[in-house]
């Protein structure tokens, strides 16, 4: 059976820059993928093209209203949104649960109490996810939804973006992956040529489960095509 695992896929739209990159980065670190846009309709294309798994809406957009942005996005998609605003008035938030937000957060909140609603409304909306909580690969085993990887038993401390990686690998375990997806998928890069970020996160995972380029156990390079994760022969 071929399952689709990674890690959540958020889009912000927000057109406060500086509230837009500090979720940003908050969300990234705390092990997300994240994309944003700035306007309303920047962010309703983000979700046909990209099919986030959770929209985090700000009520107040430049160009049109997020209630509308709401209805757009329900028209095209039945993705969780969370809508997060600084009117707290009743209101426009009733009208937006009304036309089918799932939560809402009220501007000022930080990042840990939004990652909690995050994490809730991904709960509720993913009875059936896509994502299986503990995928095994020989002595490796991976909890995806509780962000923890143990080699034999042992817990192995990955950064986020190593864990991303890894969590990615294992969700096509068996299957080689090219660079280029890795770039694309697990950093939301479009692939302009070499580069060096998918190879240097690679050997920092190779560390960390033990094993180097030249006598590689988990990760296997398929030479010039990719990289499978698959148990060791024995
Ligand atoms: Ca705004």
């Amino acid at each position: 059976m071929r399952y689709v695992l990674q890690v959540p896929q958020l889009l912000i739209i927000e057109d406060d820059a500086r509230i837009r990159s500090l979720l940003m980065r908050a969300l990234d670190e705390r092990g997300y993928a994240v994309s944003s846009a700035a306007t309303g309709m920047a962010g309703l294309s983000e979700v046909v093209d990209r099919r986030p798994d959770l929209v985090v809406l700000d009520l107040g957009l430049p160009d049109v209203d997020g209630t509308e942005v709401l209805a757009m996005i329900r028209a095209v998609s039945q993705v969780p949104i969370i809508i997060a605003s600084a009117r707290d008035d009743e209101p426009s938030l009733l009208r937006a649960l009304d036309s089918g937000a799932d939560d809402y957060v009220i501007k000022p909140f930080t990042a840990a109490q939004l990652e909690a609603r995050i994490r809730a409304v991904l709960r509720r909306a993913g009875g059936s996810s896509k994502l299986p909580n503990v995928v095994v690969v020989g002595d490796l085993e991976i909890d995806v939804r509780a962000r923890r990887t143990t080699l034999a038993g042992e817990k192995i401390e990955l950064s986020p973006k190593e864990f991303e990686l890894l969590a990615y690998l294992a969700g096509r375990a068996g299957e080689v992956v090219t660079k280029r997806e890795l770039l694309t998928d697990v950093w939301q890069q479009s692939y302009g040529g070499p580069d060096k970020t998918v190879d240097v996160h690679l050997s920092w995972l190779r560390r960390k489960l033990g094993e180097t380029a030249d006598r590689p156990r988990y990760l296997q390079a398929v030479r010039g095509v990719g990289v499978r994760l698959a148990a060791p022969e024995t």
